[in-house]
This record gives structure tokens, sequence and C-alpha cells, in this order.
């Protein structure tokens, strides 16, 4: 099991979300969930694409607007400001940083820095259809990159998500972005302890990438199916895991016991996860008393596993799923 001393994770941040006065009217949006929680184990890069740009503090807010040449970026007063260019570029010139990072938190409703549903106008008229033109940048040069919007951080599944998503990716980078002879057996045993995890997330699609696993060592170079399994993985570990699928997962888990068991243990294991089920007990409870079964009765596949082996900051967030 991974500890609190593991080394903190590197991640994009938009500047406001740490306090940073960078804000058009000289304000910040500090979240102290994301300051004080997740800084534990994130080590936050922040960066304020306005700022960068030289638009300085306080200024004239921007918006995007719909033009019959595409998406612009330009003042609310002053509308001969246009810095469509200039934030696109900036995200550009950030791509070295960028590539060093496992994950990226921005600022929701930015024309900047807004992932998605940003304000974009149409004369006088607006749509919640635009995305911010940095974040736009930054996501299409880093397409499995794991970002997510402060906002919808506040919901523990959608925050447990992202967090999981970051760890995973770093785990890949660490394990299948190395130089190896023996990066099949790798990428098999990547799959292996992410399997039960990528269940949760969606059973079908998680069979369909385990079978191009099995089925691909025959035909296919490594280096262009790594990148395919890559494109794949991370859009899935973008599914909302339900509770109806972690129940799933733990009766499969609760399977790999039924001959260590006394009829007592069983029944109890039987009885937490329905309980579980019924939104009566956190994820954290089935979770602690399978890790306690499989400590006393190990099984190599489950104990490897990371559905069973959180990171300690998944940890604490199981008691809130
Ligand atoms: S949302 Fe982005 S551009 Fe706006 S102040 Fe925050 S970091 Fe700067």
């Amino acid at each position: 099991m991974q500890t609190a001393e593991t080394p903190k994770i590197p991640v994009g941040i938009s500047s406001c979300l740490l306090g940073e006065r960078v804000r058009f009217d000289g304000g910040h949006k500090r979240n102290t969930y994301i300051m004080h929680t997740l800084g534990q184990f994130f080590e936050f890069e922040a960066y304020c694409p306005e700022m960068s740009i030289g638009l300085g503090t306080p200024r004239q807010p921007i918006r995007l607007v719909s033009e019959a040449d595409g998406t612009h970026c330009v003042g609310t007063r002053d509308t001969k400001l246009d810095v469509t260019e200039a934030l696109t570029a900036s995200a550009e010139d950030q791509k070295s940083w960028h590539s060093q990072l496992f994950g990226y938190i921005l600022k929701k409703d930015s024309p900047s820095c807004g992932m998605e549903r940003v304000k974009l106008y149409h004369g006088e008229h607006c749509e919640r259809t635009g995305v911010g033109l940095y974040a736009a940048r930054l996501m299409e040069n880093f397409p499995n990159l794991p970002v997510e919007e402060e906002g919808r951080l506040g919901d523990p599944v959608l925050r447990e998500n992202f967090i999981q998503r970051v760890l995973i990716y770093k785990r890949w980078h660490d394990e299948l972005e190395v130089p190896t002879d023996a990066g099949w057996e790798q990428l098999h045993r990547f799959h292996a302890v992410h399997k039960l995890t990528l269940y949760s997330h969606n059973q079908a699609q998680a069979r369909v990438l385990g079978r191009a696993l099995a089925d691909a060592p025959a035909s296919e170079e490594f280096a262009t199916f790594k990148q395919h399994y890559l494109s794949e993985l991370m859009p899935l570990l973008k599914i909302r895991a339900t509770r109806g699928n972690h129940v799933n997962v733990l009766q499969h888990i609760q399977g790999y016991l039924k001959h260590q068991l006394d009829k007592d243990d069983k029944q109890e294991l039987v009885e937490t996860i329905t309980h579980y089920h019924r939104g009566e007990l956190p994820l954290i409870v089935p979770i602690t008393l399978l890790r306690h079964h499989f400590r006393r009765h190990p099984h190599p596949y489950i104990n490897d596993a990371h559905y069973l082996n959180p990171h300690p900051v998944e940890l604490m967030l199981l008691n809130q799923l």
C-alpha cells in the first residue's frame, strides 16, 4: 500500500483557486478544500493565462463571442481587444511544463480557463456551450490528461473520479513510459492490478479493453498498442463508478473467499455489502472488511489489486462514497 510519504503529484491549477489575486477585479477564488486537503497530496503548479498575456489586474472582463470565422475572446467594454490568439498561444507556449503534469484543475465559467459550459455570446444572446480558450488548447494538446473544474470537485463521486484518474495516469507514466524490454509484460500487469477498478466504472468496456490487450501481442507493435490502450483507458475511467457497479466488484472479490470463511464471516460480509448497496454504509466499510479477510487468506490477484489498496487520498474519499 502507498503511504502518506508518497511524493506529491504535480497538478496544474488556475492561479486564482490558490488565492492569488489575479482576477479581472483584483480578487481571487481561493478554494480551501483544494489548497488544504488535495494540497497534501498534489504539488500545485499555478498559472493564470490572462496575466501571462499581459492583461494585468484589475482589467476589463473578457468574454467568448461567436463570429463567422469561429469563437473569439474579446473585451466586454472594448470589443477591439481581441485576445483569441494570445490565449491559445499561451497554452501552446506552456506545453513543456504541461507535459510534466498528471492532472489539471481549472476555474469554471472562465473564458480562458473554463473546461465546459462557458457563456458563448451570439450578439446579445448567450448560451453555455463555450470552452475557455486556454483550457481548449490544453485539452487538445493532452487529451489523456485528467482535467476537472473546481466547481465539480464539490461532488464526492466526481472528486473521487478525478483523483483516481490522476493517480492512475501517474502510475501509467511511472510504469509504462520508461524504456524497457518487458513492455507487454508490464502492460499486462498494469491491466491486471487495475482490472477491478475498471469494472467499477464499466464492466463491459473493461472486458473489451482486456480482450484487446490479450489479442494484441501477436499482431501489434507495442508502442502503437500502448497509445491505443491509454486512449481507451482514460475515457473509461471518466465514467462514473456507480454503487451498483461497486457491489458487483465487491461480490466478485467475495467469491475468492468462499472456501476460506466460516458461516458467520460470510454472513457478516454479505450484510456489509448489502448495507453499502442500500446507502447505509460508505464504501470504505466493505473494502476494509475485505482487506482484513485477505490479510488472513492472501490471494495474489486480489492482494495486488489497487481496488483493495487505495492511495491515502482515495482511502479518505471512500468515506464519502
Ligand atoms: S480563471 Fe484563469 S484566467 Fe481567470 S483569473 Fe483565474 S487563472 Fe486567471
